[in-house]
């Protein structure tokens, strides 16, 4: 639905779609009053914990993948093939998955009970590429922005601190580990015939070593103050964290993929102390708590693989839990090939369902908001002179990426990348699915010495979302997100304000926040601020830190908003208001501004009625307790309502 449209149907509410509610009083419950008739007309489906605007989209949004991934274009080059054929194989397999995974997860267990395995060295490296405690990723140099470096970091537990000690949240707990526990059964009962790993008594046993040592490792993230990164030589690795032969692990893990320690230029330690608590924890364990607890690793890394009656199992324990069903199995495939084939994938969805020539409005909307916002940095008189300059200059520094990356139609590039990715269509699709994943660890691999920055980076445009990237100071408006109720090319631009433009007005404010504030303004994490003035920062956002930090979501419940954890949202949130309402008024002749219907209301009002209506949403009780523990984001409910508090 277009803004106009939408304000027109504001309107008429008690003609059309009846969302604002006028009987209520907005000061009592803004989200109400906006919001009542959207959320009679959209209760939350059995596949879902929560519903919004971001929800309908993102299912139009899918119909759309299916589209482009069902009607192959047989024209289009090798690569695009080998997407479509990927696509076939993976709703065949989510139908029925054989049991390829289930004889590789016997063998893979054999294997690590092999007498040749000794110590924890050994078993990393005989289970890699699935990686317990620590992993391995290609990240960005946090001093140079330029250069990616090999990166080790901790593994977090698979539940957090909350879901093992908040009993208000239990459900997540009781869920998971009774898939683990319902798992580790039906596997002792099929490897008793087949099998010595398994039996009835060793399934309890291995479930009880495994939660003690995952609830210890979320203790000890819980514990720790955060995850910072500390740039060490290989040599020095091995001398301070003893408990593994990291020399040994890494050559033989990734000796394979071409990995070349003197092109990696030295190897980046997230969390250093992170990971020796880690490894003074396992050196400790008893030698059958650790052999337990890998070999249950080992079966939730497989889980997803497992025959039919393993899905069927987890099926009936989400409706059970959180009373959700799955409705439409083709979106894990969607998922997949969003990041096994993100440039293809948006060629073909950008060329059937992007209006390429909104992006020049696109393009202006940015630039007043921009503008103003350097404006702004200007009125800001709690900062040093000095500091604000610097500000300014990192704001308008600020590029943007919109709808998608151009690079995705360098045909050359495309081929290029693709061209050691091999399978045909009688390939199986567990097998087809190791192929990719140790072609994405030779690629990463490959590509960790070549720079980084602007125009090298590459996005998969067929996402609902928008964001800021600190390493190269952007905003990436990805083209999925370019649609109604957030944009619409068609209407006057002065409509898009209140819906893509506070979108834009929050992305920007994210240079700014508690993270986004520590890159400088080509994107290295470099200290700009003078002592006194970040000190002051840092006293604002602690008042952000309380103030969503006491909001109970959930009436009678200790389920909180995380003040902390969400912190850089909400001031992207409460910036990004008062930056796009002051653009808005720039850009706007009031006197020729006329809504039929909506007469009552000013420009400002409507502002915040238009805005609360793109952030509409349902969501149950799982879906809240969902997301206060693991989403940055707070509800939809209260980034309406809290800012309004605010201002
Ligand atoms: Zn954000």
């Amino acid at each position: 639905m277009g803004i106009l449209k939408l304000i027109r149907e504001i309107g008429k509410v008690t003609i059309r779609e009846r969302s604002v509610n006028k009987s209520l009083d907005p000061c009592d419950d803004f989200y109400q009053f906006v919001c009542d008739g959207w959320k009679k007309k959209y209760p939350v489906p059995k596949d879902q914990l929560n519903y919004n605007q971001m929800y309908v989209l993102n299912d139009q949004l899918n119909e759309a993948i299916r589209d482009v991934l069902t009607h192959k274009n047989k024209s289009l080059g090798r690569e695009f093939q080998l997407m479509y054929t990927y696509f076939d194989k993976c709703v065949e397999y989510q139908e029925d998955p054989g049991d390829d995974g289930l004889k590789d997860l016997f063998k893979k267990l054999r294997r690590y009970h092999s007498p040749s395995i000794k110590t924890l060295t050994d078993f990393l490296i005989a289970s890699f590429p699935t990686q317990t405690f620590f992993k391995f990723s290609i990240d960005l140099d946090p001093e140079n922005s330029t250069v990616k470096v090999f990166a080790i970091s901790p593994h977090s537990s698979t539940l957090s601190f909350d879901q093992y000690f908040n009993e208000d949240i239990a459900s997540s707990r009781d869920l998971y580990n009774a898939m683990i526990s319902q798992t580790l059964t039906m596997l002792a009962e099929e490897s008793e015939n087949k099998d010595e790993l398994f039996s009835k008594d060793t399934a309890a046993r291995m479930l009880r070593a495994y939660t003690i040592v995952d609830m210890n490792l979320a203790k000890i993230i819980n514990d720790s103050d955060g995850i910072k990164g500390e740039n060490m030589q290989l040599e020095d690795i091995s001398l301070k964290f003893k408990a593994i032969d990291w020399i040994k692990y890494l050559n033989a893990a990734l000796s394979k993929s071409g990995w070349n320690y003197v092109k990696t230029k030295g190897i980046l330690i997230e969390g250093p102390l992170l990971i020796k608590k880690y490894e003074d924890f396992i050196s400790e364990l008893d030698e059958n708590v650790l052999r337990d607890y890998l070999d249950v690793r080992t079966v939730i890394a497989a889980m997803n693989d497992l025959p039919k009656k393993y899905q069927d199992l987890y099926e009936k324990l989400m409706e059970q839990y959180y009373g959700v069903v799955t409705l439409d199995k083709q979106k894990a495939c969607f998922e997949n090939i969003k990041e096994i084939f993100p440039d293809l994938l948006s060629v073909v969805y950008v060329d059937k369902y992007f209006n390429k020539s909104s992006i020049d409005d696109i393009a202006k909307l940015v630039n007043v908001i921009r503008n103003t916002m350097i404006e702004m940095l200007d009125e800001e008189g709690w900062m040093n002179f000095f500091t604000r300059e610097k500000a300014k200059l990192k704001a308008e520094n600020i590029a943007e990426i919109i709808a998608y990356d151009p690079q995705m139609y360098n045909e050359t590039k495309r081929k290029e990348k693709y061209q050691n990715l091999t399978f045909t269509d009688s390939t199986s699709y567990y097998v087809i699915n190791n192929i990719v994943e140790i072609w994405t660890l030779n690629m990463e691999i490959e590509d960790v010495s070549t720079p980084f920055g602007r125009g090298t980076v590459e996005f998969n445009a067929v996402e609902v979302n928008a964001f800021y990237q600190p390493q190269t100071n952007m905003i990436i408006l990805l083209a999925g997100i370019l649609h109604p109720p957030f944009f619409n090319a068609s209407l006057p631009t002065i409509l898009n304000y209140a819906s893509m433009g506070l979108i834009v007005g929050h992305e920007l404010t994210h240079a700014f926040d508690d993270t986004g504030s520590k890159f400088d303004e080509v994107g290295n994490m470099v200290n700009w601020w003078d002592t006194r003035t970040e000190e002051d920062f840092v006293n604002k956002t602690k008042c952000f830190e309380q103030q969503y930090g006491n909001i109970t979501v959930v009436d009678g419940k200790r389920i909180r908003i995380n003040g902390h954890d969400t912190l850089g949202e909400n001031i992207a949130d409460n910036g990004g208001v008062k930056l796009t309402i002051r653009a808005m008024q720039k850009v706007l002749d009031e006197s020729k501004f006329h809504i039929v219907g909506l007469e009552e209301f000013t420009i400002e009002q409507l502002f915040f009625m238009v805005y609360g209506f793109s952030w509409c949403g349902n969501v149950k009780e799982e879906g809240l307790v969902q997301q206060v523990t693991t989403d940055v984001h707070s509800p939809d409910k209260q980034v309406l309502i809290t800012f309004l508090l605010i201002l």
